[in-house]
């Protein structure tokens, strides 16, 4: 039986992968409500905006009654509590993920000692899997249907065959 604790699930998301939305379904089991937060990150340059990323999110998790997808900046604690959120849900892949995750999850709990941080352990086909790498398949042109939801696939395709496009020297006449 699900509980019925809002949880909060904060990330670039960038894009969303079949990672992130297998946390996702899986913590719509345990949680009343999980709101997938985009947090606006100025040390990363996004591939996505904001407004893209909210968008995927919201088109991915359509299936999925008690999700609600939005976007902050600041502290996640801040906004957890904003909305009544005991919960912040993190997806654990690999051992490097456990140092910054443990870091960030004690760091939060000084900042606000009622909110809890719950990890749920990557699935093992989506261990291997990040926005990064996905981003990395699709700029040399390789396969990302296996990885990202449908619709989100044919968006990265998008944005690597303008660049491509973008980046094709163009033939000077006297080569012809
Ligand atoms: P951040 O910039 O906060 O790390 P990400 O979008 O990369 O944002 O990840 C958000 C959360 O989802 C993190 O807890 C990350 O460990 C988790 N996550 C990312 N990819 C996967 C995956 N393939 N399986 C499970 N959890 C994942």
């Amino acid at each position: 039986m699900r509980s019925s604790i809002t949880a909060i699930y904060p990330g670039s998301f960038d894009p969303i992968t079949l990672g992130h939305l297998d946390i996702i379904e899986r913590g719509c089991q345990l949680f009343g409500r999980v709101i997938v937060a985009v947090v606006t990150n100025p040390n990363k340059t996004p591939l996505f905006s904001v407004d893209q990323r909210v968008q995927q999110i919201k088109a991915s998790t359509a299936h999925l009654a008690n999700v609600h997808v939005d976007r902050f900046n600041g502290l996640t604690v801040e906004y957890a509590q904003s909305h009544d959120a005991k919960v912040l849900l993190r997806g654990l892949r690999v051992l490097s993920d456990f140092e910054l995750e443990l870091q960030m999850a004690h760091t939060n709990k000084t900042l606000s000692a009622t909110t809890e941080t719950v990890f749920l352990a990557a699935s093992n086909e989506y261990s291997f899997l990040s926005s990064s790498v996905v981003k990395e398949i699709a700029r040399f042109g390789g396969s990302v249907n296996h990885l990202v939801p449908a619709s989100v696939a044919q968006e990265i395709y998008q944005c690597y065959s303008h660049d491509r496009a973008a980046s094709t020297p163009t033939k000077h006449p006297g080569n012809l």
